[in-house]
C-alpha cells in the first residue's frame, strides 16, 4: 500500500458534508499531491455527483437504494464500484488504494468504519470526535498496534497537535480547549428556555452541519471535545480546561510546567487544519487564504464557560471520569436529544435534561469491545427516544436494562 507519483490517495468519510466538501475543494487546489480514491455520502445525490464528476473516484458509497438510483441517474456513466448501504463506509474505509482516511461521518455512524480504517493500516484524519468518544480506548489501541497516525482535524485538536511539536509531553502542565461559547453566548437562563430551531442553527464564525452547530450552541461539542483531547493526548481530565473565546482566532492552548503557553492561531478556516492532517509534518502552501489580521480583528476576548447556563460540559466530564460505557451514552443520548430538538419534538433546553436522566439510568460497565459500546449506544437511543415531559418532568427515561 503506497502512494504513487499521482500523489496521496485518499478516502473521504462523509465528502458530503461540510469537512468532506473542504477537503475535495484542498484536494483539487494540488493535484500533483493528493487523489480522491473513495467517497462515502449519505443522501445528498446531487453533490456526491458533482464530486465524482471532478475527481473520478474508483469507488463511491450511498446510504440507500434509493440514493443509489438517483446517484445512477445523475452519473449514468459512472464506471467506479458503487457500494449501498452499511457495507458501503467499511469499503470506503478499507479501499486498498487509500493510505490516509479522512473520518468525517456525522456522529457515532462513522465508528465502525474508523475502526476498520485504523485495522486496515491507514492513517486517519479524524474530523468526527464521537468516534474517540465513544470508543476512545479501542480506537486508540487500533492506530498504536498498527502504527498508524491518528491526526487530528477538529480544529482545537489540531491546534494542540501543532503546540504539542517539538515539546516534551510529560512537561505539560494543562491543555486549554477554546470555545466559541456557541450564539447564546450572553443568554439568560429564561431566554435559553425559548430557543427555536433556526436560533441554535446560526453559529457566528464557523460554517457547519447543523447536529455540530447545535452541539456548538448547548457546549456538548466542547464537552465532546475534552473526552477526545483526553484519547488523543492521553490528559487526564483534570487537565483538560476550557475558555470562552468568541473571535475563534486563538484555536487552542498548551500550558507547559514552567507557565508557557503555546498557541496555535488562525482565520477560522477548516482548510488548514485539514492540510496539517493530511501532510504532517510538513505544511502546504495555502496563499489563497487570507493571512491573520490581528489589528483587524481588534480585541481578543476569554471568559469563563458558565457551567449553570450550559449543563452540558459537566455531563461531559462527568462522563469521561466515569469512563467505561459512560461517554457512549452520554454521546448517543445528546444525537437523539438533538435530532428530537431539530424535529421540534422537544424543546432546547430538554436537550441536557435528556442527556442528564439518561445518564442517570445507566449502569456503567466497562468499554472492553465494540458489541458492548454498541449495546450502551443502542439502549441509550431507545431511552433517550422515550423521555418525555410527561413522564415525570424529564426525570424519567426508558426502564433501564
Ligand atoms: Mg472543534
Amino acid at each position: 500500500m503506497t502512494d504513487t507519483p499521482r500523489g496521496r490517495a485518499v478516502a473521504i468519510l462523509g465528502s458530503t458534508g461540510s469537512v468532506g466538501v473542504s477537503t475535495l475543494a484542498l484536494l483539487e487546489r494540488f493535484p500533483d499531491r493528493f487523489r480522491a480514491v473513495a467517497l462515502a455520502a449519505g443522501r445528498n445525490m446531487e453533490r456526491l455527483a458533482a464530486q465524482v464528476r471532478r475527481h473520478g473516484p474508483a469507488l463511491v458509497s450511498v446510504a440507500d437504494e434509493v440514493a443509489a438510483r438517483e446517484f445512477r441517474e445523475r452519473v449514468p456513466d459512472y464506471a467506479g464500484r458503487l457500494v449501498v448501504g452499511v457495507d458501503g463506509p467499511l469499503a470506503v474505509a478499507t479501499h486498498p488504494e487509500a493510505t490516509v482516511v479522512i473520518s468525517a461521518l456525522v456522529g457515532a455512524l462513522g465508528l465502525m468504519p474508523t475502526l476498520a480504517a485504523a485495522r486496515a493500516g491507514k492513517d486517519v484524519a479524524l474530523a468526527n470526535k464521537e468516534v474517540l468518544v465513544v470508543a476512545g480506548e479501542l480506537v486508540t489501541q487500533a492506530a498504536r498496534e498498527q502504527g498508524v497516525a491518528l491526526l487530528p482535524v477538529d480544529s482545537e485538536h489540531n491546534a494542540i497537535f501543532q503546540a504539542l511539536q517539538g515539546h516534551n509531553r510529560s512537561e505539560v502542565r494543562r491543555i486549554v480547549l477554546t470555545a466559541s461559547g456557541g450564539p447564546f453566548l450572553h443568554h439568560t437562563v429564561a431566554q435559553l428556555a425559548s430557543v427555536t430551531v433556526a436560533d441554535a442553527l446560526k453559529h457566528p464564525t464557523w460554517k457547519m452541519g447543523s447536529k455540530i452547530t447545535v452541539d456548538c450552541s448547548t457546549l456538548m461539542n466542547k464537552g465532546l471535545e475534552v473526552i477526545e483531547a483526553h484519547w488523543l493526548f492521553g490528559m487526564p481530565a483534570d487537565q483538560i480546561d476550557i475558555v470562552v473565546h468568541p473571535q475563534s482566532i486563538v484555536h487552542s492552548m498548551v500550558e507547559y510546567i514552567d507557565g508557557s503557553v503555546i498557541s496555535q492561531m488562525a482565520v477560522p478556516d477548516m482548510t488548514i487544519p485539514i492540510a496539517y492532517a493530511l501532510t504532517y509534518p510538513d505544511r502546504l502552501p495555502l496563499s489563497y487564504l487570507p493571512s491573520l489580521d490581528l489589528p483587524a480583528a481588534g480585541t481578543l476576548t476569554f471568559l469563563p464557560p458558565d457551567r449553570e447556563r450550559f449543563p452540558c460540559l459537566a455531563l461531559a466530564y462527568q462522563a469521561l471520569r466515569a469512563g467505561g460505557t459512560m461517554p457512549a451514552v452520554l454521546n448517543a443520548a445528546n444525537e437523539v436529544a438533538v435530532e428530537r430538538f431539530l424535529a421540534e419534538d422537544v424543546a432546547y433546553r430538554d436537550v441536557p435534561e435528556i442527556v442528564r436522566s439518561v445518564m442517570a439510568l445507566h449502569p456503567r460497565g466497562p468499554a472492553t469491545d465494540l458489541e458492548t459500546l454498541m449495546a450502551a449506544d443502542r439502549w441509550a437511543r431507545e431511552a433517550a427516544s422515550a423521555w418525555s415531559v410527561a413522564s415525570g418532568g424529564g426525570r424519567q427515561a426508558a426502564t433501564a436494562t
